[in-house]
């Protein structure tokens, strides 16, 4: 397996690279350095920038007006991406509606939600877990149940990341009870504007509502609004799960962590020398960037073998979890690095133009809300109790 490069390939890079130069704007680099929060604008400007490149959606197929990038490709663009410290693509209606939506979409659905999505007319959220339904995601209970040419929709969703932005939602719904509880599950298309849905935030640890409750009461969505077959949901709700853990190790969110990291380990100072020079906290940095090293080869692995046509299975398990550990850790050294200046709990320093004056440099202002926050990484998109489930039934075997 030849792990370099072709030339084609360093071609493109470099051609990823000019763009970003001429058109990332300097704003949205500096709020990624320092770590403030990104506001719904913030995304939007990001979004329409890549769109007018043809580079919003890596995935999708041309047909779609998606730039068709093979794995290698999609990782070159990520690794750079997150390199110049551009902001991240919110993912719902890219990376996980708009696959499902052309793989099982009716033909009205796809020609009216997918140049939505690009456009950025709609922002999706993603309607997956309940209270009582996250790694045990069948139990989903939140009923639609037929009324004419509509469903009556009836229930709660929780943990709905950005749904404070967004004006639609897709969801996993019940609409039988019969069978086995993955049989009796259909995947529904709502408008968030329609009576009878109420959006609760719920504030993290870091003090930010980056997530919500989300409630449903007799809420009636048109039929036309289903996805593919009722009570065939479950099928296309594991079709998405794929998409969204794709890239789950998050190298190149690693990789700029741990550049930051370094450059406040050479501003700060330890017994009257740069901090990066002090051999245990110098170990612990090397440590960390060796495990990172392993890790982007690792990826790397399963990229070219899934430009090789072949779909990582259980690997991307072990990536979740490593990735995890690696970006935690880094979260944990940088809070060190800053020290007594981690102490004061700045949550509003995430926020993009507060005026509140850190008491420390600005870079250490973020470390403890963005420490706290990446407590998430652990749990969503699968919690790493359950990728380690997963590796002991689908490669040890036991
Ligand atoms: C910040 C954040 C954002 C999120 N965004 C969204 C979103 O936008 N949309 C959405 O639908 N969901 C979202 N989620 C939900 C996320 O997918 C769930 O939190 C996750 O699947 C875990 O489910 P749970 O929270 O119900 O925990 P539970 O399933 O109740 O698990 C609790 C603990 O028990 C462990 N556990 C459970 N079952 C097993 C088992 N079989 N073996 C070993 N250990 C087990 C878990 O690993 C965990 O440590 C988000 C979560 C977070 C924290």
């Amino acid at each position: 397996m030849d792990l370099n490069y072709t030339e084609a390939e360093i071609a493109f890079r470099d051609e990823v690279r000019a763009f970003i130069k001429a058109k990332l704007p300097d704003h949205l680099v500096d709020q990624s350095k320092l770590g403030t929060s990104l506001t719904k604008a913030d995304y939007e400007e990001w979004h329409a920038i890549l769109n007018a490149q043809g580079w919003l959606a890596p995935n999708w197929p041309k047909e779609f007006g998606g730039a068709a990038w093979n794995a290698v490709e999609r990782h070159i663009f990520e690794d750079e991406m997150t390199k110049a410290n551009a902001p991240r693509v919110v993912p719902f209606g890219l990376s996980m509606l708009g696959p499902v939506l052309q793989a099982f979409g009716s033909k009205e659905q796809q020609d009216y939600y997918l140049p939505r999505i690009l456009n950025g007319d709609d922002w999706w959220c993603q309607g997956y877990s309940e209270p009582g339904a996250g790694s045990d995601l069948a139990s989903v209970r939140t009923s639609a149940v037929r009324d004419g040419d509509h469903y009556i929709v009836n229930g709660q969703k929780t943990w709905t990341t950005l749904g404070q932005y967004a004006n639609k939602i897709f969801c996993l719904v019940r609409t039988s009870k019969e069978g086995k509880p993955q049989q009796g599950i259909s995947f529904l298309l709502i408008d968030m504007d329609t009576p009878g849905i109420e959006v609760r935030p719920i504030v993290l640890i870091d003090g930010t509502p980056e997530v919500n409750e989300v409630f449903f009461d007799n809420v009636k969505v048109p039929v036309e609004n289903l996805v593919g077959e009722e009570n065939k949901g479950w099928t296309y709700a594991k079709y998405l799960l794929t998409h969204e853990r794709t890239n789950i190790a998050g190298v190149g969110f690693a990789n700029a962590g741990l550049q930051n990291l370094k450059r406040i380990a050479r501003l700060e100072q330890s017994g009257g020398r740069p901090l990066i020079e002090n051999p245990h906290f110098a170990a612990r940095i090397a440590r960390v960037e060796m495990d990172l090293m392993a890790m982007s080869t690792t990826n790397l692995r399963v990229v070219s073998q899934a430009a090789a046509g072949q779909a990582p299975g259980a690997e991307s398990s072990m990536l979740k979890i490593k990735g995890t550990i690696i970006r935690q850790e880094i979260n944990a050294l940088t809070r060190n690095a800053v020290g007594p200046y981690a102490m004061p709990f700045a949550s509003e320093a995430l926020d993009e133009g507060s005026n509140e004056e850190p008491v420390g440099p600005d870079y250490a202002a973020p470390a403890t809300a963005q420490y706290l926050n990446n407590r998430k990484l652990s749990i969503f998109g699968g919690s790493n109790e359950i990728q380690r489930g997963i590796i002991t039934k689908a490669i040890l075997e036991l």
